[in-house]
């Protein structure tokens, strides 16, 4: 039976711009075609397991034609795959979305549409241009700059300047002494205020504006290059007023963040509310020990243990998942006092309803170990579900109170993750302000297992996790606390340095 295919516009580069359809689809995908325009934010997002193509159509350099394109969704769909084909901005517009379905449709394969945000309105929006207001324009209009055969000539310039409109020119930077002479030629204003935004909505927005006469010089002297928006008419004006995008406090800050998927959104989501751009590329995942007596065994007899540690929230919500799957409630935990290496493990126990009774003052293995240690009495005993490599000096230090009993249980592995669809190497080299975010020493072992480069800024949670950057050769900032929030702040100070010149 034949699969489907879905044609989904993934918007103009910030992942925030991908429709929710369009997300929920791609996280089904089996098979995804996709295009030089889609974002790293978005390319992030594509399942590891799914197949993936790039069909890298940069103008001049073709890496697929367009009927191979078209011959490998039917061919992808005949073997009964789940496809989509991930587009930049919306699918049909300038995207050849109508020459793709083509071969679909005479093969009887079944489509599907996902719309994309347009980087015609988008693109401009996020540099404080809205395409249309009623003081000075009733109408848009979008114009590709670049023609079939390669020449921007002969576009209806009369017309164009007749409308009063709006003039969106997608694919124009190569033409754009071309597109201003016509314009102007053909009668409009020289004064008309005119813009050009270049990577619009990731980290490397840059916008320029000058009058149409003076568009092309601007241009060239700041080097505009590909991709970008040309925006023509007096909307351009409004653009020193609305421009609040680069306002944000991480506007220009590009961030590898490596932490685990399931804990990936939290700190994703406060640093792209901050204005960062997100690569979200989980460096490690951890699996359940399985099967795994010792646990089942100490979960059978919790009523004998007095202390329960947990060291990462990860581990909390393992061992509980596991406690439930025994049909254990947590009262079975009614002799045990909790403690928590941090802040973050000590809420994931909380949402299981629990409160910790000890947390260190400095969130790390050594002052838990050296707070614990003060608090146990002889017959103590003491369970510490981990992961399986765990840092050996908590269970050393607890261990040398005398008459305290001190069971280390496995409880998850550590297994290093693919970089996905993303060149990590390739990605810091395109983009070298890119900074990675560590939240665990075993991160940054992971984002080197997956080609991640060495010679990069490393922002880091907390001192293990810093040494082991260091080690490697990376530059390391390290958070005043080992906390997201003071991650958070350590991103906002770093960029804000390296903005000084
Ligand atoms: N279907 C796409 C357009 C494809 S044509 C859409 O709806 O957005 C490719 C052109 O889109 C580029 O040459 C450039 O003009 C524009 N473009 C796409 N993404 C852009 C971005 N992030 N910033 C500026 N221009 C962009």
């Amino acid at each position: 039976m034949a699969g489907k295919v879905y044609l989904i516009g993934a918007g103009p580069g910030d992942a925030g711009l991908l429709t929710c359809k369009g997300r929920e689809v791609l996280s089904r995908a089996e098979v995804v075609v996709y295009d030089a325009l889609v974002g790293a934010e978005i390319l992030a997002m594509v399942p590891r397991e799914a197949e993936r193509i790039d069909a890298g159509k940069r103008a001049g350099n073709h890496r697929l034609h367009q009927w191979e394109i078209n011959q490998l969704l039917l061919d992808k769909a005949l073997e009964g795959k789940m496809v989509v084909r991930l587009k930049g901005g919306d699918p049909f517009l300038f995207g050849r979305g109508g020459e793709e379905l083509e071969l679909l449709a005479q093969h009887g394969v079944p489509y599907e549409i996902v719309p994309g945000v347009t980087s015609a309105i988008a693109v401009p929006a996020y540099a404080g241009i809205p395409v249309t207001h009623r003081d000075c324009c009733s109408s848009v209009h979008i114009i590709t700059g670049h023609r079939r055969d390669g020449k921007a000539g002969h576009l209806p310039y009369r017309a164009l300047a007749e409308t009063g409109g709006t003039l969106v020119f997608l694919m124009g930077v190569k033409a754009l002494p071309e597109i201003c002479a016509g314009l102007l030629e053909a009668g409009m204003d020289p004064g008309t205020p005119a813009a050009i935004v270049e990577k619009g909505t990731t980290a490397e927005q840059r916008t320029m504006t000058a009058t149409l006469a003076e568009l092309p010089e601007t241009a060239e002297r700041e080097k505009a290059g590909a991709p970008a928006v040309i925006v023509v008419g007096g909307v351009c004006a409004l653009q020193p007023e609305f421009f609040w995008r680069e306002r944000l406090p991480l506007f220009g800050c590009r961030l590898v963040v490596t932490r685990p998927r399931e804990r990936q959104g939290v700190l994703s989501g406060r640093l792209r509310t901050l204005g960062a751009e997100v690569m979200e590329i989980p460096a490690i995942r951890t699996v359940p020990v399985e099967p795994n007596e010792t646990l089942d065994r100490a979960m059978d007899g919790l009523a004998s243990y007095t202390w329960l540690v947990f060291t990462s929230p990860g581990a909390v919500g393992q061992f509980f998942d596991r406690l439930r799957n025994r049909k254990r409630d947590i009262r079975a935990l009614k002799n045990c006092r909790l403690a928590a290496i941090g802040s973050g493990t000590a809420a994931a126990i909380e949402q299981r309803g629990l409160f910790a009774d000890l947390v260190p003052e400095v969130y790390d293995a050594a002052h838990l170990g050296e707070a614990l240690a003060a608090q146990l009495r002889p017959g103590d005993r003491v369970l510490l579900p981990r992961a399986r490599e765990g840092d050996p000096v908590l269970p050393e230090l607890l261990r040398q109170v005398e008459g305290a009993e001190i069971t280390e249980i496995p409880l998850y592995d550590t297994i290093y993750e693919s970089s996905g669809i993303i060149d990590l190497a390739a990605e810091f080299v395109a983009h070298p302000r890119t900074m990675a975010v560590f939240t665990s020493a075993s991160t940054v072992r992971g984002f080197l297992a997956a080609g991640g480069p060495e010679n990069i800024t490393a922002l880091c949670i907390g001192p293990q996790t810093a040494a082991q950057a260091k080690a490697a050769g990376m530059t390391v900032h390290v958070a005043r606390e080992a906390t997201l929030d003071a991650l958070i702040e350590l991103a906002e100070q770093i960029h804000e340095g390296a903005k000084q010149p």
